[in-house]
């Protein structure tokens, strides 16, 4: 048995009250390692920790958190391809991807490393003669970080440097099907020159560790990533508790195609971002709008793509789809393209369990990514969110039908659009309600130094990273003086 994997509380690491087995979704016989589940008892240790904690770090100078950010980041990156391949054994995005997450986690705290030298505020002149005013920023107090499995350090990484870097102290709870990547970046962590209880970190089960975190009288703000139903229960408990939240949450992320796309470039951006990493991006593209004229060679592009791809053990070279997360979201996608059978659509290709295409051939949860057709708007599978490799086209008349089927929806985090057409590109980034408008480019796959997040049912509170993170992990203050 190998060495558990421990909470990371006040500069400590302590065992929980069980352990339980991180799971590989691509091998369903390798154990990655047994992660500890803390309780109710323990979170409160953590909260108080950093509570100590807070008035310390958050006075203490930006240099130092400067440094700390700056070396986490530098180690991330240097150990890249370990973590990456940690993530993609846990979670089933295939190597190359989680590398790339991995690469983006280390990216974000260099950013913030500098971020946090960058905080300004204002000084501004007040109507009353002889009197300055001062707008500054300072830190909310300890923030508790809700984090889902589809980004096992990307997430939990755009939250913690943030945080971090304007001063707050951070309880985290990472998601529970994914706790490795959580760890293995808590490990660098404690090693950044970090005091004791600015950071910890509490692996256990939403329901036991999330729902106290919320909960906890000693917790500021919470920042919480992951389904809907889960999202609007946090937000409820923190208007109850009085705590600052923002929410990022699930997405039914249209991408029009029109008749006048460059097709071949349509056909991959849609490949790409709709079955890419499995589906499981909340920025995923879920529902293909396409105009008559382009619909049937489209259809025909994007299967005839589907056809050539590798579905397979996510750390083996050459697959191109690694494994659905679990057994759950597997049933899950699966009942999706039995709805969508159900209620007239048409299944084009795949949306059935597979064999491993690559690798050792070991029992994972395996799916072949689904194309439907001949859907409509008003259908559940154009209304709620799947969060797997699957997609369905909507035939429409024009521009117009397409932006109009594009917005009707109650989520808002992403929309595409493919089109020569520069009228159309300029009023779609205009008129779509979504947080982020992609021309010509997959719904999915962005920038680190810049706001992300959406609107609707997306998305709730203050944007997360970028700049605008400042948002979030601080607060304003006014201060007025008699000259
Ligand atoms: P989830 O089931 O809502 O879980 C998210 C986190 O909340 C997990 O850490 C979970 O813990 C915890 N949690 C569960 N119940 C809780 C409770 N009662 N109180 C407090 N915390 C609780 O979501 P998921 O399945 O992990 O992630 C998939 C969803 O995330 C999708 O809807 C996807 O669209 C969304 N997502 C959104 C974005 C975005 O930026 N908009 C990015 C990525 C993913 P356990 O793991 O222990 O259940």
């Amino acid at each position: 048995m190998s060495t558990p994997h421990l909470n990371f509380i006040n500069g400590e690491w302590l065992a929980g009250n069980t352990l339980a087995p991180n799971l590989n979704p691509s091998n369903l016989a390798d154990v990655i390692g047994e992660y500890a589940q803390g309780d109710a008892a323990q979170l409160d240790l953590a909260v108080r920790a950093a509570e100590t904690a807070f008035p310390a770090w958050s006075t203490g100078g930006i240099q130092a958190r400067s440094d700390a950010l700056d070396k986490i980041g530098s180690e991330i990156l240097a150990r890249r391809e370990e973590l990456g391949t940690l993530l993609s054994r846990e979670e089933g995005k295939t190597r190359a991807e989680g590398i790339g997450e991995a690469t983006r986690a280390g990216q974000i705290f260099k950013f913030f490393a500098g971020e946090c030298l960058r905080l300004a505020g204002e000084a501004i002149p007040s109507v009353r003669p002889g009197i300055g005013v001062e707008v500054t920023r300072e830190p909310i107090g300890v923030v508790g970080l809700i984090t889902p499995w589809n980004f096992p350090i990307a997430i939990p990484a755009w939250k913690i440097a943030p945080a971090l870097a304007f001063g707050n102290c951070v309880v985290l709870k990472p998601a529970d099907l994914v706790p490795g990547s959580a760890w293995a970046l808590a490990e660098i962590i404690s090693r950044s020159g970090i005091p004791a209880g600015v950071f910890n970190l509490v692996m256990g089960r939403g329901s036991v560790i999330g729902d106290a975190l919320v909960k906890h009288p000693g917790i500021a703000a919470i920042s919480f990533t992951g389904s809907v139903g889960v999202g609007r229960r946090i937000a409820e408990a923190c208007v109850q508790g009085h705590k600052k939240v923002q929410l990022e949450m699930g997405g039914k992320n249209p991408q029009v195609i029109l008749d006048d796309a460059n097709l071949q470039q349509a056909v991959e951006l849609s490949v790409q971002s709709a079955f890419f990493s499995t589906g499981q991006r909340c920025t995923a593209s879920s529902r293909l709008i396409v105009t008559e004229g382009i619909h049937d060679a489209f259809v025909e592009g994007v299967k005839a793509r589907l056809a050539g791809l590798k579905i397979g053990d996510a750390l083996t070279a050459g697959t191109d789809i690694g494994p659905v997360v679990s057994q759950a979201q597997l049933e899950q996608d699966l009942s999706y393209v039995e709805i969508a059978r159900s209620q007239g659509a048409t299944v084009q290709a795949g949306g059935q369990r597979v064999a491993c295409h690559t690798g050792s051939g070991a029992e994972g949860f395996f799916m072949a990514p689904a194309l439907i057709t001949d859907s409509t708007p008003e259908q559940r599978i154009n209304r709620e969110e799947v969060f797997g490799p699957v997609a369905s086209v909507i035939r429409v008349k024009n521009y117009e039908e397409a932006l109009a089927v594009a917005n009707n929806t109650e989520f808002g985090l992403s929309a595409g659009i493919a089109t020569q057409s520069l009228k159309h590109a300029t009023h779609f980034k205009r008129h779509a309600q979504a947080g982020m408008v992609m021309v010509n480019l997959p719904t999915a796959g962005v920038d680190y130094h810049v706001p992300f997040g959406g609107r609707k049912g997306s998305s709730y509170g203050p944007r997360e990273q970028g700049r605008y993170a400042q948002e979030f992990y601080t607060t304003v203050k006014t201060a007025y003086t008699l000259a």
